[in-house]
């Protein structure tokens, strides 16, 4: 079928759900022909235009597209095998994986689970964290988080933003303190309030899960490390896990190679996924301590209870390991403040917007946050227009470039958010 032609995408609109999207309804999304360096080739009015991807692919694609070493290295792991099942038997590319997510990791967590998605991963950590906790059947977290489409990580998403009155039933209720206070307010009321909603129910809970610093698809909202720890310190002195989800903040997202490494807390479990293989292919990760995983052993069922079909797939950690060497080659200190300093400069005209309510910054991350929610289908346009991929969410207009974009996406980046926040809302 000619991609041009009108059946493609009307076949689409018939057939293809889109991430939260209607099928009586759908939008009308963008075909894109490939993808190269920092940019998408769109096909836009018929005709082929390219823009810079201002998302990543949704915070992943971290050095871009058609990347020459992790072509390579999907090409060379096809020569010998794409994939096969990881029980009872284990593979190269498995062992130099993990070998590398050992290395990285906060000190001592020296376990890994390999899993298919970030939603099973969050998954596998909780249920290690029951596993290792018996009669503790609770999570403990805070409003305005995301963990994954899944029941158990939706569970511990915002209620609201999880839907958890629509599910009402279906999903496990956990307990949720009120979100932190954004970085820079007074955090005195929430660490009380939070103490005292913990110790009500300090018996149940096995773990605390956050995403620590960020939480991103819950609203990019920016905290302090000071409430990272606070939650924390509870956990441990009550005797519950700490589980970070950093599938979004990992990997130098938020500044430093972890999120975890800014708070100066290590977890008992960290889930990592999203950029892990550069975008290429879907792979997560649990890395936990050897504590952790006897217990887990000395629970009832005797072993770790999860073995997805695709359970550390040779192919995505050939490709995650390709990806963590040359993430290893950047300087990505002086890389992640240099574009956190291109979007801090970048943004600051949105603040003077009066469709707009917040600029805010962390690392690779850029958010301008505006009074009503985002006409979509507008700015995404208004954007493409002026040269770049934006995907806003609810109220938010955001970023989170590769890591390679250079000052000139940046600039590109910048300015076209600006501007279609100012053509569209005002
Ligand atoms: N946790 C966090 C913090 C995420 O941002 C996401 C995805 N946006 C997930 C979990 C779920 O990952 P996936 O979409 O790969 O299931």
């Amino acid at each position: 079928m000619d991609q041009l032609s009108t059946d493609f995408l009307g076949f689409d609109r018939e057939h293809l759900w889109h991430p939260y999207s209607s099928m009586t309804s759908p939008g009308a999304p963008y075909l894109v022909e490939s993808a190269s360096g920092t940019r998408l080739r769109l096909q836009v009015d018929g005709r082929t235009t390219d823009v810079v991807d201002s998302m990543s692919s949704w915070w992943c694609a971290i050095h871009g597209y058609a990347v020459p070493a992790l072509d390579a290295a999907a090409r060379d792991q096809l020569a010998s095998m794409s994939h096969v099942m990881f029980g009872g038997l284990t593979h190269g590319p498995a062992i130099e994986l993990g070998r590398r997510l050992v290395d990285l990791a906060p000190g001592g967590l020296d376990k890994v689970f390999l899993a298919d998605t970030g939603s099973v991963a969050v998954e596998v950590a909780m249920k290690m964290a029951w596993q290792a906790s018996p009669g503790r059947t609770r999570m403990f977290t805070v409003r305005g988080g995301y963990h994954g489409d899944t029941f158990s990580p939706m569970s511990v998403c915002d209620p609201d933003g999880g839907m958890h009155t629509m599910y009402r039933g279906l999903v496990p209720e956990h307990v949720f303190a009120d979100r932190p206070p954004a970085m820079g307010e007074p955090l005195d009321g929430w660490l009380a309030s939070t103490t005292a909603l913990f110790e009500q129910h300090a018996d149940e809970i096995a773990a605390v899960i956050v995403e620590p610093l960020l939480q991103g698809a819950g609203g990019m909202h920016v905290y302090s490390p000071l409430a990272v720890q606070h939650l924390a310190h509870l956990a441990r002195e009550h005797g519950a896990l700490v589980i970070f989800d950093e599938i979004a903040t990992g990997l130098w997202r938020t500044g430093t190679l972890w999120a975890a490494d800014a708070c100066d807390v290590v977890p008992d479990i960290l889930c990592i996924g999203k950029a892990l293989t550069g975008g290429y292919l879907t792979l997560a990760a649990v890395l936990t301590t050897g504590n952790v995983a006897a217990r887990v052993d000395a629970s009832e069922a005797g072993a770790m209870m999860h073995g997805p079909t695709f359970m550390a797939n040779p192919l995505a950690c050939s490709v995650a390991s390709a990806s963590l060497d040359l993430l290893a080659t950047y300087d990505n200190h002086a890389q992640i403040t240099a574009i956190a300093a291109a979007l801090a400069d970048g943004l600051a005209p949105a603040r003077e917007l009066s469709s707009v309510r917040d600029v805010r910054t962390l690392g690779a991350v850029g958010v301008v946050e505006l009074h009503e929610a985002v006409d979509v289908p507008a700015v995404t346009r208004a954007a493409i227009d002026a040269g770049v991929w934006v995907r806003p969410f609810r109220n938010l207009v955001y970023t989170m470039p590769p890591y390679v974009a250079s000052p000139d996406d940046l600039a590109a980046i910048t300015s076209s958010i600006v501007g279609a926040v100012k053509q569209v809302h005002g």
